[in-house]
């Protein structure tokens, strides 16, 4: 008879067995008390396999005072995986460690023996994600009070990360990011890196109204498919931004778009640098794309004003996205609605104080966030109140208007074009 068949028998006799489910936030627990768990991760970016290695090392400690005598043990362990994990594979130094996914979306393990009272028992989860060739963006999703989290990157690699409390070693052929043990784990960390390497270029012409724009698209080696579909998107939402607006693109240069990394970004999805061209985030959607190019109608209506700039560049990305794909055009708007009405009881502020940063970063992002949103839903409701043709009307006005436009202006021109009831404008600047 082995000893875990004996423990079993006693539990038959009248004794309670404690099989607890533990999930991650039951962890959170002063150590010396219940159970403690340890977890070493490291991320490791292998690029010309298009993957990040990810393995976690799981050392499991019970120290429930409520196990003790025999009165119970540990058997399994919850731990939530990303959606996106491939290949997931979980073993202790002897055997494979049997795992399932609940409804719920965690992955429960099975140790292969049972963790009395002052026992621990260690075991290994590895996955991979998947990743471009020279470009990666990846979550750290980590959990637990005792979790210690490396991340190693070939040299060569322009790495960003969303958090700043780690440290970084720069090796020969790698640079490795720590977290040390003990830091909180209650939000992932987004890493964003890119290969710096020289750029391919995709070229091609838009035919428009009163001219023909050429159309650059800088790219790194790898990236083809991003460039094509960029390279689409552009020629597409040129012409309908043209017919939506009202006049024809207005610049005397041509368009160059470069793929970029966030730091080139600013933080940002997408920066319009006018005649320098636009440097879209390699990870943007189109959504990002046709509101840069929007940004070249505002910057010809000379608005004074940051929500002008941004409030017509979305709310025309919404008209042009809902004609090339209606459903994404259709969910970002009620996205943008819906992210105002559920911001502006923590973050509102009058429009016409709206200024930009140059940059985002945790502490501004989200003033920056609700100014975009606000914007929208006012731009919105001026289409919706007066209809596109008035909009247009609005939009030609801007162009005669001798210098820019600032609130007064705005308003000035809104109500001599419209004969609806738009004192809601005023509202959205000034409280
Ligand atoms: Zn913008």
């Amino acid at each position: 008879m082995g000893d875990s068949e004996k423990r079993q028998l006693s539990a038959s006799a009248g004794i309670i067995l404690i099989i607890l489910l533990l999930c991650t936030a039951h962890i959170a627990l002063a150590d010396g008390e219940e159970v403690i768990t340890d977890i070493n991760s490291t991320y490791t970016l292998v690029p010309e396999d298009g993957i990040v290695k990810v393995s976690k090392e799981i050392t499991f400690y019970n120290n429930d005072s409520k196990t003790r005598y025999w009165r119970g043990y540990y058997s399994s362990f919850n731990h939530y995986l990303p959606d996106n994990a491939l290949k997931i594979k979980a073993f202790d130094n002897e055997m494979p460690v049997v795992f399932s996914r609940t409804s719920e979306g965690y992955h429960v393990f099975h140790f292969n023996r049972k963790v009395w009272y002052d026992e621990s028992y260690t075991f290994r989860i590895d996955y991979e994600l998947e990743t471009n060739k020279n470009t990666a963006v990846f979550s750290l999703s980590e959990y637990g009070q005792r979790t210690e989290v490396i991340l190693e990157v070939p040299a060569g690699f322009d790495t960003y990360l969303s958090r700043d409390d780690y440290e970084v070693e720069e090796r020969m052929h790698s640079s490795v990011y720590k977290f040390e043990k003990g830091q909180r784990w209650d939000r992932s960390c987004v890493v964003n890196s890119v290969k710096v390497s020289p750029r391919l270029t995709l070229k091609n012409t838009a035919i428009l109204s009163e001219r023909d724009v050429d159309v650059e698209i800088r790219y790194w080696e790898g990236e083809e498919a991003w460039a094509q579909g960029v390279m689409q998107t552009t020629l597409e939402s040129l012409v309908l931004l043209e017919a939506k607006w009202g006049f024809a693109y207005p610049p005397g240069y041509n368009i160059t778009i470069t793929q970029a990394n966030i730091t080139e970004t600013g933080g940002y999805g997408g920066y319009n640098q006018g005649s320098s061209g636009i440097w879209l985030l390699y990870t943007s959607n189109p959504g990002i794309l046709i509101h840069e190019l929007a940004h070249y109608w505002t910057r010809a209506c000379d608005f004074d004003q940051l929500w002008m700039e941004e409030g017509y560049a979305d709310l025309y990305t919404y008209l042009v996205l809902k004609e090339m794909e209606p459903e994404d055009g259709i969910s970002r708007r009620d996205r943008f609605l819906g992210k105002y009405d559920t911001m502006k009881k923590e973050y509102d502020f009058p429009l016409s104080d709206w200024s930009t940063p140059a940059s985002l970063d945790n502490f501004n992002e989200k003033q920056v966030d609700f100014g975009y949103k606000k914007a929208f839903t006012l731009t919105y409701t001026v289409y919706e109140t007066i209809g596109m043709e008035q909009l247009q009307e609005m939009n030609r006005q801007f162009l005669i208007h001798p210098g820019n436009i600032d609130n007064v202006d705005y308003l000035m021109i809104a109500n001599s074009v419209s004969g609806h009831d738009i004192s809601f404008i005023e509202m959205y600047l000034y409280t």
